[in-house]
């Protein structure tokens, strides 16, 4: 059920539409520590941004309504709102290492309790996974090597086991950043079969209430490409139509 607040967060959303930006106009002195930045940052937020915006996050305050729920890799380089240009209280997010969704099994996760909240409770109409350039957690997929050391984030990992082997089996004549490429365009189809196993997500796509979405955005150009199963590949995202991924995974070949 949404929030009755829907209208009032929406009216007045242009008026009030906050400018994203990366470095919120501050200074940045050498040799600062990061962390006095960040005080900094929180100062000039309470000061310029939400001054100049109070009735924008008072009208927040009141309840949020987000039509997406967006699962991205937990990188410090991406940034759901800035990349979609979205606003606080439009964008339901969960993060963590790889953009990964554990199938559902009778272990509670907090990746499943987020998305049955988003499913059940605040009736998203969109499920985004989005995966991206220079991985760290695909490069540990393809080489497991450094995770000698880190036997939790083997086990995380674990949940792109077929990835793994999709790599493995099907695109072992790729190395390097050409097999990073397509491993990080199979994982995010692989989590959206994970996804499918979510008993709220299920039941939703059973009513048509929810479309899924496959993405892959690139650190160094920008441009994000969504998985289209009728070209049964990633493709620009172009125009306003955006592929939906619906029915049984076709070849997964990487956009060309
Ligand atoms: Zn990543």
């Amino acid at each position: 059920m949404r929030t009755p607040h829907r209208g009032a967060a929406q009216e007045g959303c242009e008026a009030d539409r906050l400018r994203v930006t990366i470095f919120a106009g501050i200074d940045d002195p050498r040799g600062e520590p990061f962390m006095q930045r960040l005080v900094r940052g929180l100062h000039h937020f309470q000061q310029h941004v939400f001054r100049s915006q109070r009735e924008f996050f008072e009208r927040l305050a009141t309840g949020q309504a987000p039509e997406t729920l967006f699962i991205t890799c937990s990188d410090s380089r991406i940034n759901p709102n800035l990349i979609t240009q979205t606003e606080p209280g439009e964008l339901f997010i969960i993060r963590n290492a790889g953009n990964i969704v554990p199938p559902h099994s009778h272990v509670p996760g907090g990746e499943a309790a987020t998305i049955e909240y988003a499913v059940e409770v605040l009736n998203v109409s969109d499920i985004v996974i989005c995966g991206h350039s220079q991985c760290g957690a695909m490069k540990a997929v393809v080489d497991p090597t450094p995770l000698a050391q880190l036997p939790l984030v083997k086990q995380w990992l674990d949940n792109a086991e077929a990835t793994r082997r999709i790599a493995k089996t099907r695109y072992a004549h790729l190395e390097g950043e050409d097999l990073l490429e397509v491993v990080v365009a199979e994982n995010v189809l692989v989590q959206i079969e994970h996804l499918r196993t979510q008993p709220a997500v299920a039941a939703a796509l059973a009513r048509g209430a929810v479309r899924l979405h496959a993405w892959v955005y690139a650190i160094e150009t920008g441009h994000v490409h969504a998985y289209d199963p009728e070209q049964g590949q990633y493709a620009p995202i172009e125009g306003k139509l955006v592929p939906v991924v619906e029915g049984t995974r076709r070849s997964a070949s990487p956009w060309s």
